[in-house]
């Protein structure tokens, strides 16, 4: 147990003065409020008080006393943010009426998370950002931001890399300065595109430590004149931003329980097929929670984007070192390949946790290993492989997922329900939108 004395006057020693009492909505985007350094003590034993119904997803009530929701502070993850001399970020999770709050993300992830460790294991994931730098042009019009970054094929390009080392040297050092292995920095495969790896983690470090990326890489951002984007696909005709986990399960003395016993018994143990399994089995709910915005099936599309490979995956399939495929195997873990950049990652891993122990419970097996291209096989070949389509809009993946039981439970009942209101709420809106590209089409046509 942290004494909040003795914390308060480490953090006070290291020149902070304010804490940044933070959690994640439903959208998976970071909220919060400034606490003063001197009341510490309350942010980690009752939380920051915040009016419920004002935070997305939580289905809380006006008044009465399950009005309130407390962001209460994990002494274990409050940090300096290098960024912001003098202010710490405090991770919370949300607390109603002196318990756990069952719909706050992270509660649902600690949730499943147990129901791990009741087995004596624990996931570990390798969270892959991709995201774009951009500007606003006339009229707001969002741009990437470097005009120059023009390549044919922009994947590793070195000649854009280095009018944006500023911003990534300065992001890279305030992710090593709260406690992150910083692995790569790149150029990803569209203009303006970008890719940050941090070592792999436990499963709900990863997501806070992904928050923290991202709150680091906005305000970083911001002072150098862009926008930072993690919008799946902010262009047509260019890749759009995944958001990869690379996933795998261990046991309390640390052996990795999805690495097969031996070299030739293929890339995962039985274990690890079986959750790699539900996994599959679960991948057309998952997507509600992976790709969790309307402008995320533009990114999960059949056959190749405007770009030519979009190494975004359309079919549920799984195979060894397949980036073509959902699941891209890899010795003792798999890549989910997924999720997008909008994805909360606490409801993203949870999700795949559920998803995953329903796969070893009811022993599923993957079936083979996908070989193809996928991006080149033709559907008809696709079909006989019994490669399934994944969800092709934001409304199929939500019928989807309030028709798996498994999922939904995995939520609660109330994040499940908020969850599935919201966004058939988004997807309506965006239906009843009359887009350029429809006046444009239709609008002189008849
Ligand atoms: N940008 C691609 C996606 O949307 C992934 C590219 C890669 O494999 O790094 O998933
Ligand atoms: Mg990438």
């Amino acid at each position: 147990m942290t004494d909040p004395t003795e914390l308060q006057q480490r953090l006070a020693a290291q020149g902070v003065h304010t804490v940044l009492a933070q959690f994640t909505d439903m959208h998976g985007v970071a909220k919060g409020k400034y606490v003063p350094l001197a009341k510490l003590g309350e942010l980690l034993e009752t939380g920051a008080g915040f009016a419920g119904p004002s935070i997305w997803g939580t289905g809380l009530p006006r008044t009465g006393p399950r009005a309130e929701y407390y962001a209460r502070a994990d002494a274990a993850r409050i940090q300096p943010m290098p960024w912001m001399p003098g202010y710490a970020r405090a991770v919370c999770s949300g607390f109603v009426d002196g318990q756990p709050f069952d719909a706050c993300p992270r509660q649902v992830l600690q949730r499943a998370t147990a129901r791990l460790a009741e087995r004596g294991w624990a996931l570990k994931t390798g969270i892959e950002p991709e995201f774009f730098l951009l500007r606003r042009g006339d009229g707001g019009t969002l741009l990437p931001a470097d005009d120059a970054d023009r390549l044919d094929k922009p994947s590793y390009d070195l000649k854009s890399l280095p009018r944006q080392a500023a911003f990534l040297r300065e992001l890279h050092e305030a992710l090593e300065r709260c406690g992150l292995d910083v692995l790569q920095l790149d150029h990803e495969d569209a203009h303006g595109q970008y890719e940050v790896n941090f070592a792999f983690d436990d499963a709900l470090a990863s997501a806070d430590h992904l928050m923290l990326f991202k709150l680091a890489a906005h305000a970083l951002a911001e002072r150098h004149g862009m926008v930072f984007s993690m919008m799946p696909k902010p262009f047509a005709n260019q890749p759009g931003s995944g958001l990869h986990f690379h996933v795998s399960l261990w046991d309390e003395d640390g052996q990795c329980v999805t690495a097969p016993a031996s070299r030739d018994a293929g890339c995962l143990s039985t274990v690890g097929r079986q959750f790699l399994a539900g996994v599959l089995a679960h991948s057309p709910a998952l997507c509600a929670l992976a790709a969790p915005t309307v402008n995320s099936y533009k990114r999960l599309v059949v056959g190749e984007s405007l770009s030519g490979t979009s190494w975004a995956p359309a079919y549920v399939a799984h195979g060894p070192n397949n980036r073509t495929a959902t699941l891209r195997t890899l010795p003792g873990r798999f890549e989910w390949r997924l999720p997008d950049a909008s994805a909360n990652p606490y409801l993203a891993t949870a999700g795949l946790i559920a998803a995953g122990l329903d796969g070893i419970d009811r022993q599923l097996d993957p079936g083979p290993d996908c070989q193809d291209d996928l991006f080149r096989l033709p559907p008809a070949a696709v079909q006989a492989a019994g490669h399934a389509l994944l969800p092709q809009s934001l409304d199929e993946a939500l019928d989807a997922l309030e028709a798996d039981p498994v999922i939904c439970h995995a939520l609660g009942d109330t994040l499940a329900s908020e969850f599935l209101r919201l966004k058939r709420m988004e997807w309506i809106e965006f239906a009843r939108h009359v887009s350029a590209w429809e006046l444009q089409r239709y609008g002189a046509a008849f």
